[in-house]
């Protein structure tokens, strides 16, 4: 009945993950992108499956009481901000919601009080929000190209391709993205300085990467470039360093044809390789090749909540798996006997060493190596047993292995810090199917504007 290209009026009711709107006629779901729940809005059928179909939002007919106006122009082209045109009420709810329903549907955990205690004994928590959900990231990596007419461009990628919008004002992002974008591009047109075509792999300036320590205020520019000079670079790096705050410029080495940003190399145009930021009261050298939490107000709110968790005295042995620079490992240091830190990035550890030492932190120890085979050989080696595990992985979770010897290693607490709920969900599942229970659930929103959101769970050994 419903055909690729056919109009149709429909009503939302709900949400997908992704933040699609969905509605429902004669029981075939319709997926419409930048559709709000409670809209009702005219669509056109883009594609048709046996028992759901995906529209194109052509007009809001009757907006939600939950739209608002969103405040970037691009948002709907955009692949950042799926959720921009939600006030940020809803936006929190919704987060709230997908973290509770992957619990239950996948984890098969029944949550169903929010404020107190159920029957299981699991807390959670309303979802932790921004008092200003704009201007948070401290981090923008900005593609550079070319448009038709042959002009240097600059933006962000487009959902889900590689055609760049051209957008020098992102509201994610800290102001002084747009005045080093500003020199950039005009730097890069004056000296006739190529862009990269990924296409073709010609052309020379691939991205550029900007990194801002919200408490120090320090300035990192990093030009990725498809060889290992720019020509006249130096009159470029006389402009960026008079904007307040610079601290390093340096240059990106990405010779390869691939859509990974950054290569291996970098090498230093001026100032250092690094900047430094500080969470709470530790400080961190950030150089541009390691992992750092985009968002610094709530990733303090993860880490306190991982303290509280984790239950520390001062007589605890802590295992931190997937550390990256060390970030969590060092925050915990400060309450625990000792610190152990576990990162298959090598560089990653080589900060991670550098910033327990700058923050005269002496209680840790870190191994460069998977989670899964480092934490089996420790185990089998008769190592101390551990009271604290805390594993923060990527979005794909924990290998299994790696749960197994969480498990076996009988620590008092596991805290795990997530990005995504889904393999969360699973996770806690195969951890809680014996002799330890989830107890409490924390989302954090530290991606407003996007679909994203993060949580913070305890588990615990029963009983103890
Ligand atoms: N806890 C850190 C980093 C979390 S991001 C912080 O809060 O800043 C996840 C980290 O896991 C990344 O640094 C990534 O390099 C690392 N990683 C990915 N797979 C891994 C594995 N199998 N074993 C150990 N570390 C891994």
């Amino acid at each position: 009945m419903f055909e690729k290209n056919m109009e149709l009026e429909l009503v939302i009711e709900d949400m997908a993950v992704d933040g699609a709107g969905i509605g429902k006629v004669n029981g075939v779901a319709l997926f419409v992108k930048d559709a709000v729940i409670g809209d009702r809005v005219l669509i056109k059928i883009i594609k048709m499956k046996k028992r759901y179909g995906y529209g194109r939002l052509l007009e809001v007919l009757d907006p939600s009481p939950c739209r608002i106006k969103p405040r970037c122009e691009f948002y709907r082209q955009c692949g950042g901000c799926q959720i921009q045109a939600m006030n940020y009420v809803q936006q929190l709810e919704f987060k709230e919601k997908k973290v509770r329903d992957n619990l239950e549907r996948i984890g098969g955990f029944s949550i169903t009080d929010k404020i107190t205690s159920n029957e299981q004994g699991i807390l959670f928590h309303p979802i932790i929000g921004m008092e200003e959900p704009f201007f948070y990231r401290n981090k923008a990596q900005f593609p550079i190209g070319t448009d038709k007419d042959g002009r240097i461009i600059t933006g962000f990628y487009a959902a889900r391709s590689h055609q760049i919008i051209p957008n020098r004002k992102c509201y994610l992002g800290v102001e002084v993205n747009e005045e080093i974008l500003d020199m950039v591009i005009s730097f890069m047109e004056e000296y006739h300085i190529s862009a990269y075509n990924e296409t073709s792999g010609k052309g020379l300036v691939r991205h550029v990467l900007v990194r801002y320590g919200f408490a120090t205020k320090e300035i990192m520019v990093c030009l990725v470039v498809n060889g290992r000079k720019i020509p006249h670079v130096e009159k470029l790096v006389e402009r960026l360093k008079s904007l307040t705050g610079m601290r390093s410029i340096t240059l990106n080495v990405n010779e390869k044809n691939t859509n990974v940003i950054l290569g291996n190399e970098i090498i230093c145009l001026w100032g250092k390789k690094y900047i430094t930021d500080y969470i709470g009261n530790i400080k961190y050298q950030i150089s541009p090749l390691s992992f750092y939490q985009v968002n610094p107000v709530q990733t303090k709110n993860l880490y306190e909540t991982a303290l509280v968790y984790a239950g520390l005295t001062g007589t605890e042995i802590v295992w931190d798996l997937y550390c990256g620079i060390g970030t969590i490992s060092l925050f915990l240091a400060q309450k625990a006997r000792h610190v152990y830190g576990v990162e298959v990035v090598e560089d990653a550890i080589a900060d991670a060493r550098n910033n327990a030492k700058c923050n005269g932190i002496e209680n840790v120890t870190f191994f460069v190596g998977r989670a899964e085979e480092v934490l089996p050989e420790f185990y089998e080696k008769g190592m101390q047993h551990p009271n604290v595990i805390v594993v923060d992985p990527p979005r794909k979770g924990c290998d299994e292995k790696c749960l197994e010897t969480i498990l076996k290693m009988k620590p008092e607490r596991v805290v795990y810090v997530s990005c995504d709920p889904a393999t969360l969900a699973r996770d806690l599942k195969y951890l809680c199917r014996d002799e330890y229970e989830l107890r409490e659930v924390q989302p954090v929103d530290m991606f407003p504007q996007s679909v994203h959101v993060e949580t913070i769970v305890l588990i615990q050994k029963k009983n103890s």
